[in-house]
């Protein structure tokens, strides 16, 4: 995945217009979780409205207690596509294991490598064998050499249609959830050649500082941001506490545009 062996920069394309990497800002938004029908056409709406064309979210959780909600499996995930191929919507949503792989597939734009699972190189092994796009998150103690490294993992297995992201990693800083490596944007921009997308909702973790955190993303030079809106963030199945209203994603949206044009 290094600048040395690729001139020029991957472009990810998704079909219908939808291309990541390509200098235009790439917009991924959502909620952390698939909750239920009418959510997902809530956010639809909001997304189309604002000319936003890939939405997140969960259908398989991977949650700190396993007592806390986990998703809504495939059945979801089918649901989810159902609604958004009406809207011209793609989807970005996480799998977790490689036997998941096959049953989502049909369903999914790209698969989303949390940051739980960042190393599991079975799982980036498979991932480099399938014809869908990847995103592969940082792990949560993860240095920028081991994620480029996972990436490693699928590019060479042959699968080209991935990308980076920035979510924050574990430091002794306790006063947000991880901290956001803003310096992780350029350096990887430098390192290779794929897209990097920054996540500031898992990043700083608190609702009214994702746009600001976001914002300097994109300065950094990242091709795109995903976060986490809902509805009702405070009744959000999981990471309200991140999550933004429509209203707050909608300004955010208009923001980051104005911002994109400044570079
Ligand atoms: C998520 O995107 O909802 C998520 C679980 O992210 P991460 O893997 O970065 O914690
Ligand atoms: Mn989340």
């Amino acid at each position: 995945v290094s600048r040395k062996w690729k001139v020029g920069r991957t472009h990810i394309d998704l079909g219908d217009d939808v291309v990541i990497g390509d200098g235009s800002l790439s917009i991924m938004a959502g909620p952390c979780s698939i909750e239920n029908e009418s959510q997902v056409q809530l956010t639809i709406d909001h997304l189309v409205k604002n000319g936003v064309r890939i939405m997140r979210g969960g259908v398989f959780k991977p949650r700190s207690s396993p007592y806390a909600f986990r998703g809504l499996g495939v059945e979801g995930l089918k649901m989810w596509y159902t609604q958004a191929r009406k809207a011209g919507i793609k989807i970005i949503t996480e799998v977790m294991q490689v036997s998941q792989i096959a049953e989502m597939y049909d369903y999914v734009d790209v698969f989303q490598v949390g940051a739980r699972n960042t190393q599991n190189f079975n799982l980036l092994d498979e991932l480099g064998r399938v014809d869908r796009a990847v995103m592969i998150k940082r792990g949560i103690s993860g240095t920028i050499e081991e994620l480029l490294y996972s990436a490693e993992y699928v590019f060479s297995a042959g699968n080209e249609k991935l990308m980076l992201c920035e979510r924050g990693i574990r430091t002794y800083e306790k006063a947000s959830r991880n901290t956001m490596d803003v310096n992780a944007i350029p350096i990887l921009k430098s390192k290779t050649h794929l897209p990097v997308i920054a996540d500031p909702s898992h990043g700083i973790g608190i609702r009214e500082f994702v746009e600001p955190v976001a914002l300097a993303s994109i300065m950094a030079g990242a091709d795109g941001v995903i976060y986490e809106t809902h509805q009702k963030p405070e009744e959000a199945a999981s990471d309200g506490q991140q999550t933004l209203d429509f209203e707050e994603s909608a300004r955010l949206i208009e923001r980051m545009k104005k911002i994109f044009e400044l570079k």
